[in-house]
């Protein structure tokens, strides 16, 4: 305490709110729960019995694109993942294992790329600066922009540019995610998961459907990526 009074008056004020802020959370916590057990008495024990979740979600990292909310469901309905501009990098091993456990043991049915108007991450790509550690990963997207080049060249005004990069980022995403001998596999033995890009709107909420032919993508990309029909395959559990 005394250690405290000495600091001048603007780092006790700091101090004091990172304080409250912290403390708010906890709060909030015991809210939620006593709401939730309100509703339903089982809640937290059927939380702690397993998941299920009929969804995978890949989205991106920016707070204001809340995964459970934007889609109406509860803790246990959907597997997540985030990260920057809702990337599938092909050799990023933590989200290649989330779609590899989603798939092969949860057994999700639909697995979801969400970008966003006015991704950040998006518009880091389009500005030719040095981002440090951020380069390679951002490089994923300027991929992207070489992939459509001439689409996007093609785009005279900048927001619409920008906002059609963010849409073809979700289906380079999405297909990406088709790649994979996981998803492939199960597809061929059970019809599931299907795979679809969306984009959410912050100026209004609203999700959009690119709505991304699944079965067109599988069957294009099988010329190259085809890891589905070798023999001994379900011997296999690789990506
Ligand atoms: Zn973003």
């Amino acid at each position: 305490m005394a250690e405290q009074q000495q600091q001048p008056k603007h780092k006790r004020t700091i101090s004091r709110y990172l304080q409250q802020s912290h403390e708010r959370i906890f709060e909030n916590n015991r809210k939620w729960v006593e709401s939730k057990t309100r509703s339903d008495p089982e809640f937290f024990a059927k939380l702690s019995a397993g998941q299920s979740p009929e969804y995978l979600y890949i989205g991106c990292a920016d707070s204001r694109v809340p995964a459970n909310e934007i889609m109406g469901l509860d803790a246990g309905e959907v597997f997540v993942h985030r990260n920057i501009a809702n990337m599938v990098p092909n050799t990023d091993l933590n989200v290649m294992s989330v779609i590899n456990y989603a798939v092969r043991h949860l057994h999700v049915k639909h697995i979801v790329v969400c970008g966003h108007y006015t991704c950040g991450g998006v518009k880091a790509a389009m500005t030719p600066a040095d981002l440090g550690i951020l380069n390679p990963w951002l490089r994923g997207i300027r991929d992207v922009y070489r992939l459509h080049e001439a689409e996007l060249d093609a785009i005279p005004d900048e927001k619409a540019k920008y906002d059609r990069l963010i849409e073809l980022n979700v289906v380079e995403s999405c297909r990406n995610i088709i790649k994979t001998a996981a998803v492939q596999q199960s597809y061929q033995d059970n019809q599931y998961p299907i795979v679809h890009g969306w984009v959410f709107d912050l100026k209004d909420g609203l999700l959009k459907d690119l709505k991304i032919d699944f079965e067109a993508m599988l069957e294009g990309i099988k010329k190259i990526y085809n890891l589905a029909s070798s023999p001994d395959r379900r011997a296999s559990t690789t990506d």
